[in-house]
């Protein structure tokens, strides 16, 4: 059925394909829309950067057209049957400081409500996100010369590959790289990348100089503004590749960290990378246990009131998503 509405819902246009689909169900639908960076800058990897003027443009789209909510609040606004309008709920992962530099100004200006979940090791501190470094490495790589002494054929393979591709490619060889790295044990991959950086002569402390992830100071005044934290564990880890106690661990820390700064529960979760294989119901079970309502995967979708899986959300991670909810 939904399948065939999909066309007539597409070229009836906006409102009345929410008229046509709230009369077929009666039921609210929730968008949650999963960024990542807000930023003019180049190269991206994963969550594409959303320009901040674009940016702001989709946050006008959505107050216009949708209740946007907090995500905590979700559960106040499924019992408000007074209010008709499908939901919109804002989230980011892995806390990049262009959140506070471009994705808040705006969010401020027009009283939009956020989350943001939080990798805790990484705050405060000039490090990258493992993927970040690979992408950081591979586009220095292009301008820089190459010594492959003490690297596989495939590592030089790899990277030659990327240095003679064209842009579009090149984002393509980054995600499939990033992919085979996500595989690997912990060590296991920052040899890889310690290997990769040598041979394309890049060097470490070149990250150091422009920090990449929120500082305390940053979230504490986001946090008195209204913006929510959400907890993504300490250091971003496959949570379905390591042991349950060190998920524990990764789980319950990164949630008390944040609400140490806070002063403020935290209730809201994102599974790292969030797909159904990086998670298990071992990992929910430690949500449950650790106080957790409300948890989002990567897996592509929307929600409909009453919520059935609050600890497995659906999101929708197109950088056009905005404009194509329906
Ligand atoms: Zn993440």
């Amino acid at each position: 059925m939904k399948n065939l509405l999909r066309p007539l819902l597409f070229y009836s246009g906006f409102h009345q394909s929410k008229i046509i689909r709230r009369r077929l169900t009666g039921r609210r639908a929730v968008f949650i829309l999963n960024y990542h960076k807000v930023d003019y800058r180049v190269p991206p990897l994963f969550g594409v950067a959303v320009r901040p003027d674009v940016f702001e443009r989709q946050m006008v789209f959505l107050k216009k057209h949708y209740r946007i909510a907090d995500l905590g609040e979700l559960g106040k606004l499924e019992s408000d049957i007074e209010d008709k309008r499908d939901i919109v709920v804002i989230t980011f992962d892995d806390g990049y400081r262009n959140n506070y530099t471009y994705a808040f100004p705006v969010l401020k200006k027009y009283g939009i409500p956020a989350t943001i979940f939080l990798v805790t090791d990484y705050i405060d501190s000039h490090r990258l996100l493992w993927h970040d470094w690979l992408s950081w490495i591979l586009y220095h790589a292009v301008s820089t010369a190459h010594d492959f002494t003490g690297t596989t054929s495939e590592m030089k393979h790899d990277i030659e590959r990327f240095c003679s591709s064209g842009t579009a490619e090149r984002l393509g060889l980054l995600y499939a790289l990033a992919m085979k790295l996500k595989k690997l044990e912990k060590a296991e991959r920052q040899n890889y990348l310690d290997t990769l950086a040598k041979a394309c002569k890049v060097n470490r402390g070149l990250e150091y100089k422009d920090r990449a992830i929120l500082s305390w100071n940053e979230i504490e005044e986001m946090s008195g503004a209204g913006i929510s934290f959400g907890a993504h564990t300490k250091s971003h880890p496959v949570l379905s590749a390591i042991s349950v106690p060190e998920a524990e661990t990764e789980i319950s820390e990164s949630k008390k960290i944040i609400e140490n700064r806070t002063q403020k529960r935290v209730t809201t979760f994102a599974y790292p990378y969030g797909k159904n294989e990086d998670f298990s119901t071992d990992i929910v079970d430690i949500l449950v246990s650790e106080g957790f309502e409300y948890a989002c995967t990567t897996n592509a979708g929307s929600e409909m009131f009453p919520i059935s899986n609050p600890l497995r959300l659906k999101r929708k991670s197109n950088i056009l998503a905005p404009y194509l909810l329906f």
